[in-house]
C-alpha cells in the first residue's frame, strides 16, 4: 500500500553496480554509454555484458548528446499525484546518435511543439542531491 506521501513523490532510479557510472555521469552533467571493444555495438542500458555479443570488454564514453525523436507521446493525464504540476508533457523516444534508442522526456517547450524526426539536445537535470535525469530539448 503506497502512502499518500509516497504517491506525492516521483519515483527515482536506484543505481545498481552495473548502472553506478551511469548515474554518476549524468550527475557530471555528461551521458555515458557502454562501447563494445569487440564488436562495436553501444548500449544505454549499463549492464555487465555485451547484449550482442555477450562480450564483457565494455567501456564507458560520453555521449555526444545529440539525438533524433523516433517518437513521441503527449500525457494529458497524470500517471499519479506527483505529476499532476507537469501535464502535459511530451514522453520521447530518442534515437542518440550512437546508436541506441532511450526514452525520455523533453523540456525547454511546448508538448506540441514536438515533432518526428525532430533534432534533440541532451539536458542533465538535476532533481536532487542525488539523482540527476538524462531528459531532452529542442537541438
Ligand atoms: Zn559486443
Amino acid at each position: 500500500m503506497i502512502s499518500a506521501e509516497d504517491a506525492m513523490k516521483k519515483p527515482v532510479p536506484a543505481p545498481d553496480a552495473d548502472s553506478a557510472a551511469l548515474w554518476r555521469g549524468l550527475r557530471d552533467g555528461v551521458l555515458l554509454l557502454q562501447h563494445c571493444g569487440d564488436c562495436h555495438h553501444v548500449q544505454y542500458y549499463q549492464q555487465g555484458m555485451c547484449r550482442q555479443c555477450s562480450s564483457e570488454n565494455l567501456s564507458h564514453k560520453v555521449a555526444s548528446g545529440r539525438g533524433r525523436v523516433h517518437s513521441f507521446s503527449v500525457v494529458h493525464r497524470a500517471p499519479g499525484p506527483a505529476f499532476k504540476a507537469d501535464v502535459p508533457y511530451a514522453v520521447l523516444l530518442v534515437d542518440l546518435e550512437e546508436g541506441p534508442r532511450m526514452i525520455s522526456t523533453y523540456v525547454g517547450g511546448k508538448p506540441e511543439d514536438v515533432a518526428f524526426d525532430m533534432d534533440v539536445m541532451l539536458v542533465c537535470e538535476q532533481i536532487d542531491d542525488r539523482t540527476t535525469l538524462p531528459r531532452f530539448r529542442r537541438a
